[in-house]
């Protein structure tokens, strides 16, 4: 990946905005920026280069990630603070923005206290608006983490047995993706039977696979920097006409929502249509969420695809398309699926079967 291009795109970015340097303490940002995996590590990015401000435990880790970035490495008992305002000095940074999300109000007045000639610029942002659009090595990576997680999932599935428990299956789950090369689960992966799918977030728990006549499956793998997020239910019993209404409704639903996904989209729009099918089957009380939310560095980035959502689709984009019918008691159907913004329309990156005949499990 070419972290460089990465930085210097923030670097025009920051000229724009007449700022000296930018020191981003993100350490999703970080990564981003650099390819740098740890924490406890900020990045200063100025007009004339760029410079990584950590401590010795991470010199070799820098050394095998990010080759050829300026390393400043405290010696011990050098505060990042005091190691930071050397390189602000020394660097001659008049204005500087930091990450107002990121950084805490306490940290601020330290360094203003230290450094009193210093313009401190809260800006918010900058980084992850770079982060928005996805280049191909993103892409590629994102596909894998998606191939992970659907061998992984291929695999429970032809395994899954009526006498497993939800943390039986979710277990088997990461233990197979871990298998197939992935790092870490990408999130505690969600397996719930009948009315626990009703919770959005249901941790498994000891409730077995034949309790219901069906389970919902939200999981995704991390490659190692980049994640996948998909969401199945498999049905595991009895067909009921309510599953079977509720099931169709979230599959239609999610189809026109992913139609709709092209670039010059409004999110809040693509939202909208998977909402006003779900509403006018009689369900809008019972779709509670965001219709999906970008996806890359971490499980949930931007842009959100939701109600008032005012981000415009563009190529290159990442996004989840997951709607969902919750009704308490019973259990609930989400659908969820990646989906990549390109320049005539979309392209759905996931693959696991998901028509209703297709989901029949035992
Ligand atoms: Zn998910
Ligand atoms: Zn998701």
């Amino acid at each position: 990946m070419d972290f460089l291009a990465r930085r210097d795109r923030l670097r025009k970015v920051l000229k724009k905005a007449e700022l000296d340097a930018l020191l981003v303490t993100d350490f999703t940002n970080v990564t981003y920026l650099t390819g740098f995996t740890g924490d406890d590590s900020y990045l200063l990015v100025r007009k004339d280069g760029d410079l990584i401000l950590s401590d010795p435990r991470y010199t070799v880790q820098f050394g095998e990630e990010c080759p050829g970035l300026d390393l400043s490495i405290r010696p011990p008992g050098v505060s990042m603070l005091q190691g930071l305002v050397r390189a602000f000095r020394s660097g001659r940074i008049a204005r500087l923005a930091i990450e107002a999300d990121s950084m805490t109000v306490g940290f601020r007045d330290q360094i203003a206290d230290r450094s009193p000639k210093l313009e401190l610029i809260p800006t918010g942002g900058f980084v992850e608006r770079l982060r928005l659009i996805k280049d191909k090595d993103e892409i590629a990576r994102i596909r894998t983490a998606i191939w992970q997680a659907e061998k992984a999932f291929g695999v429970l599935r032809s395994t899954l047995r009526p006498e497993m428990t939800e943390k039986d299956a979710a277990d088997e789950l990461e233990h197979q993706f871990r298998l197939f090369g992935a790092k870490n689960a990408a999130f505690a992966s969600i397996v719930a039977v009948g009315p626990r799918a009703a919770l959005p977030h249901a941790t498994p728990g000891a409730n077995r696979i034949g309790d219901d006549d069906f389970v919902l499956v939200d999981w995704g793998a991390n490659e190692g920097l980049y994640n996948s997020d998909l969401t199945r239910v498999l049905i595991t019993g009895r067909i009921s006409p309510k599953l079977e209404r509720i099931y169709g409704v979230v599959l239609e639903a999610q189809r026109r929502a992913i139609a709709a996904v092209r670039p010059g989209a409004l999110a809040a729009d693509v939202d909208d249509v998977a909402r006003a099918y779900i509403a006018k089957a009689g369900f809008g009380h019972r779709f509670r969420h965001g219709l999906g939310h970008g996806l890359g560095l971490q499980v949930h980035e931007a842009p959100r695809v939701a109600v008032k959502s005012q981000t415009i689709l563009q190529p290159g984009m990442v996004v989840t398309v997951e709607p969902g019918i919750y009704l308490p008691g019973w259990g609930g159907v989400r659908i969820e699926d990646d989906v990549l913004v390109t320049r005539t329309g979309h392209e759905v990156l996931t693959h696991s079967p998901k028509e209703l005949a297709e989901v029949v499990v035992g």
